[in-house]
């Protein structure tokens, strides 16, 4: 089987930066060429276009995905994305993604991602649900707890997880909690869910400044995006003495050289929807926040944030990836050529799907565990990923993101090998 087109380094096609970086690691493998053709494609890809009742009456049809990137080692798992500029290119790098991710960490699923076009904040509460519950119904074909398990991610969280969940065992006749994880705790949510993504990049944070020797109090650090991952992640590098010097959302960027008062802040985007004008802070370009000297930084927002045009003015020590793609290939190849450490979305973000693993096992034996539990647990798989990315890396003196994906290509490909090719 030959392979038709080698994929490009390019910034705006996320899945062709995708399998750029899957290339990468397949080479070093010298993986065998039909393996390579079945891994650098999506596996199932479902468009759907479907009707929402909105609060004046109307209807709107939105599109929406789900993509399976790959299932060989388990049913597939990945989150669902509200954003304007979904596309289904961007969905199918998030699938393809996730499937590394829970193989760099060991759990037994594939990958996946769902996502539907839409602007989320100029949506009622009323219209959010209705839209969820039919996207929900539309994809029902693919998702279910053993076929098929969404999250959250941009724009969605647990309450969207509920109308999931809800909805499909509505169908069902029955309560079906292991259908998606990231829920509210009182139907079946798993203690430590929410910060799970910003604890597990904590521990790689903690890993890394072992590695080099330093120690994290009194160090700096910038985060980009003040959500689900980069709010918490910001607060437990607050509470370790870090100064988080530098923080954006969507609404605008802000600094302090002297480190933030990150609790305050948390409140003050509770209450404000936004972190711009928080008080004691100067307001600051959201392009010249990636380029603020610190120990680490942290792109928690979207992908293709450090491109080629701004790698050459990063001034961090570390990159911790925790969004998914938030460096092209280009800017990889700037950052490692100057000394900078890209810690890899594959890596330093998969604690959020490995405690969605453990929501799901409890799901399944209805039997739930405490967060101390939860958390020792996550701690045990990240810092094992960690050290096993590390000593890929240390033997074949290369990047992280290239020993990641070897580390994870290997076990898929291993899985594929070992199951057969059907029929
Ligand atoms: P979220 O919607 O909760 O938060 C995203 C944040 O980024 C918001 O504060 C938003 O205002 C901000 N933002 C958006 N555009 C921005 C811009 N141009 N500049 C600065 N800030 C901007 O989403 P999330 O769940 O925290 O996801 C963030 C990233 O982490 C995504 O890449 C997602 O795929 C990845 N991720 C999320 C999880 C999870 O558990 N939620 C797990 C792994 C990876």
């Amino acid at each position: 089987m030959a392979i038709d087109s080698r994929a490009t380094k390019s910034a705006d096609n996320t899945f062709a930066m995708a399998q750029y970086q899957f290339d990468q690691a397949a080479d070093r493998l010298q993986l065998d060429t039909n393996l390579r053709e079945i891994l650098r494609t999506c596996e199932r890809e479902l468009t759907v276009h479907f009707p929402v009742k909105m609060s004046d009456g109307s209807i709107r049809v939105f599109e929406g995905y789900r993509v399976q990137h790959n299932i060989a080692r388990g049913p597939a798992k990945g989150g669902i994305r509200y954003h304007p500029a979904v596309t289904l290119d961007e969905v199918r790098a998030l699938a393809m993604w996730m499937t590394w991710k829970c193989a760099v960490v060991g759990i037994p699923f594939g990958g996946a991602k769902g996502g539907v076009v839409c602007e989320p904040k100029k949506l009622s509460t009323a219209e959010l649900e209705n839209l969820t519950r039919r996207y929900a119904t539309e994809i029902s074909v693919l998702i279910g707890p053993d076929r098929d398990i969404p999250a959250p991610d941009v724009n969605t969280n647990a309450q969207v997880m509920a109308w999931i969940m809800d909805t499909y065992s509505m169908a069902a006749g029955h309560s079906v909690p292991a259908v998606v994880t990231g829920k509210p705790l009182s139907i079946g949510g798993s203690e430590g869910r929410a910060e799970a993504t910003s604890r597990g990049c904590l521990t790689v944070i903690r890993e890394t400044a072992k590695r080099q020797g330093t120690a994290l109090p009194g160090q700096t650090a910038v985060v980009q995006g003040f959500g689900n991952v980069g709010a918490p992640l910001a607060t437990f590098l607050h509470e370790l003495g870090v100064k988080v010097i530098a923080v954006s959302d969507s609404s605008g960027a802000i600094f302090n050289p002297r480190g933030i008062d990150i609790p305050r802040l948390s409140r003050y985007k509770s209450e404000t929807g936004s972190v711009a004008r928080f008080m004691g802070t100067d307001p600051l370009g959201q392009a010249e926040l990636l380029e603020l000297p610190c120990d680490w930084l942290i792109p928690a927002a979207l992908e293709n944030q450090i491109t080629r045009a701004n790698a050459p003015r990063v001034r961090a020590r570390v990159v911790v990836e925790g969004a998914n793609g938030p460096t092209t290939p280009e800017a990889d190849a700037i950052l490692t050529e100057r000394g900078i450490l890209v810690i890899p979305d594959i890596l330093a973000n998969a604690g959020g799907v490995t405690v969605s693993y453990f929501e799901w096992v409890q799901d399944l034996q209805s039997f739930f565990w405490d967060e101390d539990e939860i958390n020792a647990k996550l701690d045990k798989l990240m810092t094992r990923a960690f050290s096993a990315v590390s000593a890929i890396a240390d033997r074949h003196d290369i990047d992280l993101r290239t020993a990641a994906h070897m580390l994870a290509i290997d076990r898929v490909a291993e899985a594929t090998r070992t199951r057969g090719i059907y029929p």
